[in-house]
């Protein structure tokens, strides 16, 4: 029987995030839908964050309630900085949520104005309401490896990090290598710190491809045992707060690698390529992903 690996699709909240020009709702909805259609489980659909801050996800109200309570056999989740986006969510009725740290104070700071601490104390009440209207949290763990602002970081920091998100009880840990910096052997090293004391399915991968490593960083982890990883239809993706950090680890790349690997994932990559090829469309730029490009060219 062939392993499974979990894709969580973060192209519509991480991805479109990064983007500049509002995309329109619609056109959310219906890059949405083809996710869906391509058979993918696990999509990240928004964030409840102050309009100001992403004006990119003002429409989270609208995106949520056009999925989320019809959902059949998706399992969607979205970010919530504080306790008033938890609100939001529960009333859209997701199950999932995902709280946001970094494993720099620099970096933290910058973001979203408070110590690797403060954000983590923030959680508190998200944590003890989700517990108890039994919602799954999910902790993104930002610049695992380096950091726009204090260069690199030190692996035993981002443990500490990782043993307060775990004791709060996420249940899942996404390790955010968030400028793309990270090359195999620095990942390993980080891995190998961490896998001496969890177990590996308790994270998950999230490169970005911005020194083109995403790939080879996810192929590095795989070998080292994680079975979970983040990303976007296309490459979608960035970070406002990472100057020259491009897109998230592609979709498409990733799938690319698991199927020829021969790994089961559920999702069909030529569909994944039609959500990319309609996003594209509204982005007045080109997708940067190599297997997205070399599949658009096959079908010519
Ligand atoms: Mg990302």
């Amino acid at each position: 029987m062939k392993e499974k690996v979990k894709i969580t699709e973060v192209g519509a909240r991480d991805g479109l995030q990064n983007e500049k020009a509002f995309i329109p709702t619609n056109v959310k909805i219906e890059f949405i839908k083809k996710l869906i259609d391509a058979s993918l489980s696990h999509i990240e659909l928004t964030s409840f964050v102050k309009a100001s801050s992403i004006p990119q996800l003002a429409d989270a109200s609208e995106v949520s309630a056009h999925f989320v309570r019809q959902s059949i056999s998706q399992e969607f989740s979205c970010l919530t900085p504080n306790l008033q986006g938890y609100k939001s969510a529960i009333e859209h009725g997701y199950k999932e949520v995902a709280v946001f740290t970094a494993a720099s104070n620099s970096f933290t700071k910058k973001n979203i104005n408070k110590t690797i601490e403060e954000s983590i104390q923030a959680f508190e009440d998200i944590f003890l309401e989700a517990s108890k209207n039994n919602v799954k949290v999910r902790g993104y763990v930002s610049t695992i490896i380096a950091c726009p602002y204090e260069g690199w970081i030190d692996p035993d920091k981002v443990l500490g990090v990782i043993d307060r998100l775990l004791d709060k009880g996420v249940y899942e840990v996404s390790l955010g290598e968030t400028i793309g910096k990270a090359i195999p052997s620095q990942v390993e090293k980080l891995l190998n710190l961490i896998l001496k004391k969890h177990p590996a399915k308790l994270f998950a991968g999230h490169f970005h491809d911005t020194y083109g490593m995403g790939i080879a960083n996810t192929s590095k982890s795989l070998e080292m045992g994680l079975r979970s990883f983040d990303s976007s239809s296309g490459g979608l993706g960035g970070c406002p707060y990472a100057k020259g950090a491009s897109g998230n680890l592609a979709t498409e790349d990733l799938l690319y690698l698991l199927d020829t690997h021969g790994y089961e994932t559920g999702v069909d990559l030529n569909k994944i390529v039609e959500a990319s090829q309609y996003i594209e469309s509204f982005l007045g730029r080109k997708l940067m992903s190599k297997s997205y490009q070399a599949l658009l060219a096959s079908k010519i």
